[in-house]
């Protein structure tokens, strides 16, 4: 996006409030000559902040400002927005995972080694999967049910909410989990969050409310 310079800022403003409004029209409030606003309006209508109508004048185009509110959205940073992880041991027992599920009010936990590291992601699917059957749940740990590393989809704090939408959609995950990598060990993370697609639903209210 190319900066606007403070007379264009101006410019934008004027139009957004007054237009359709005429290059003359505009050039009183500014008490400047139409022709040194020229070049202005050129820059303003050439990169489609503005449009211009023939014995109308010119207009704002609602089209740019919805355009530049999605990519100040869309490139957020996950560190931002992303929510607390939800934690459990690995050596965790499926029904204790079930109740942290609906004490925390979340659709999916992270499971970690006795190192803290990364080691697996329990969905509601993976929860609903473990209890058909005649499988004791108080005995039977997560680590069976749960997708485990290298086959877990990670995004780092850096990424922007668009990496990390478009990594949940591709993969039909609902979360992701925020994580940094262990120094010199392979698919071995340390986890800083999650970011769920209700995290981006969320963060899209808000710059859009802005
Ligand atoms: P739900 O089970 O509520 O539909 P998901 O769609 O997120 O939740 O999970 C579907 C499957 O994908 C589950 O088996 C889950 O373990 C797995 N999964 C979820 N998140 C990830 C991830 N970030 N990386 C790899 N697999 C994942």
């Amino acid at each position: 996006m190319i900066k606007l310079t403070e007379r264009q800022d101006k410019i934008l403003q004027i139009v957004k409030q007054n237009g359709p409004i005429t290059g003359q029209e505009i050039a009183v409030k500014l008490s400047l000559t139409r022709a040194a606003l020229r070049p202005d309006l050129a820059i303003l209508t050439m990169s489609g902040k503005l449009d211009a109508r023939p014995r109308v004048g010119y207009f704002f185009n609602e089209n740019y400002e919805v355009k530049r509110q999605a990519e100040k959205f869309l490139h957020q940073q996950v560190i931002d927005y992303k929510a607390h992880p939800i934690v459990v041991d690995k050596s965790t027992a499926v029904y204790d995972a079930i109740v942290q599920l609906f004490l925390e009010d979340v659709g999916t936990l992270y499971a970690v080694d006795s190192r803290g590291h990364l080691a697996g992601v329990v969905s509601r699917k993976d929860l609903l999967r473990a209890t058909l059957g005649n499988k004791n749940l108080h005995e039977l740990p997560v680590s069976v049910i749960m997708t485990r590393m290298p086959n877990i989809f990670t995004i780092r704090p850096d990424a922007t909410l668009l990496e990390a939408a478009k990594k949940m959609i591709d993969n039909h995950i609902d979360s992701l989990p925020v994580v940094k990598e262990v120094e010199e060990q392979r698919n071995t993370y340390f986890l800083l969050g999650r970011i769920t697609k209700t995290t981006i639903t969320r963060a899209y209210l808000e710059i859009m409310e802005r």
